[in-house]
């Protein structure tokens, strides 16, 4: 029998993302999901395999905070996100730095 990691049974108290969607900005802007793929084989994760919160931020922003797990090698990849759609819908990957740069450092 498999081992259940700790990450495993986070991901699976969280709601699944899909739960959450579209959502909608206070400028009627709708967000729809984004495509999932394992950091580690790149294997497409479908939208009901992640799970997730969506945070509401002030100006149009919000922060995806998901996490997919891949049907393929069970890898869990995390996915952080601010969302803006001010103007043109855009998406920031959060999590992408090795050290997050600090202001006035
Ligand atoms: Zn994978």
């Amino acid at each position: 029998m498999r081992r259940v990691t700790r990450g495993e049974i986070e991901w699976t108290l969280l709601p699944p993302l899909k739960d959450l969607l579209p959502y909608r900005f206070e400028n009627g802007a709708s967000f729809k999901g984004f495509r999932a793929e394992c950091d580690s084989c790149g294997t497409y994760i479908e939208l009901p395999q992640v799970h997730g919160n969506i945070t509401p931020l002030a100006g149009n922003r919000c922060v995806v905070n998901a996490r997919g797990r891949c049907p393929d090698c069970g890898t869990l990849c995390e996915y952080l996100y601010l969302l803006s759609a001010e103007g043109e819908m855009s998406a920031q990957r959060l999590d992408e730095f090795e050290d997050p740069p600090r202001p006035n450092a």
